[in-house]
């Protein structure tokens, strides 16, 4: 079932996820939607709060796919490509991380919105799993980057909080005043950034 997703200003999106004890079969219904809802919007990840529930649970798929949707691994870090992925994470908790990496991100509950953040390059998460397993991810690339991502939304907190107050304060004011731009909008407004840049669209989380 394809749920709702909520976007910034709602005030759902700020409240903290809490902490899932036991897998039952409500959540793990919860986990499969999200999962459903999260490749209907070409996202790479999705967590609990965006759909309207406060449970620390996310979804992420951040395999690369060609352009009739075949996955194809060869552009991921050795770490990524020996995580399964899609994920189902409960209660992930970062044990351990190193270095810094910045890259383009967006959301799914920010839309048509993409700005530079600055995550740690390699991160240990503790989590449990869809079957109620304890589980320890090492990973860095794009899997680390979207897993904090979403780790992010557990606390109520989303990328736009990360960037600085000035450039903030910019978009999330614009959309409070004017909304979401239309996708042409976006696309144009993407075009005129990107003259300096040579980066593609990125997938949004
Ligand atoms: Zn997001």
């Amino acid at each position: 079932m394809i749920l709702e997703i909520l976007t910034y200003p709602d005030p759902r999106l700020r409240k903290k996820g809490v902490v899932v004890e036991t897998v039952t079969p409500e959540l793990a219904k919860l986990a499969q939607d999200m999962l459903e809802t999260m490749y209907d919007s070409e996202g790479i990840g999705l967590a609990a709060p965006q759909v309207g529930h406060s449970v620390r649970l996310l979804v992420i798929d951040t395999r690369p796919r060609d352009e009739q949707g075949n996955v194809d691994t060869s552009g991921m870090t050795e770490l990524e490509q020996q995580i399964p992925q899609p994920l189902i994470v409960f209660n992930p908790k970062i044990v351990k991380s190193s270095g810094r990496t910045t890259y383009e991100e967006g959301c799914l509950s920010v839309p048509t919105f993409f700005e530079d953040v600055d995550r740690f390059d390699y991160i240990e998460v503790e989590a449990m799993n869809e079957k109620g397993e304890k589980i320890l991810l090492k990973t860095d690339g794009l899997l680390a980057i979207c897993i904090q991502h979403e780790m992010d939304h557990l606390d109520g907190k989303l990328f736009i909080d990360r960037l600085s107050p000035v450039k903030s304060g910019r978009i999330k004011k614009r959309i409070e005043k004017q909304g979401y731009p239309t996708p042409e909008e976006a696309r144009e407004e993407r075009a005129r950034r990107k003259t300096d840049r040579t980066k593609q669209e990125e997938p949004a989380g």
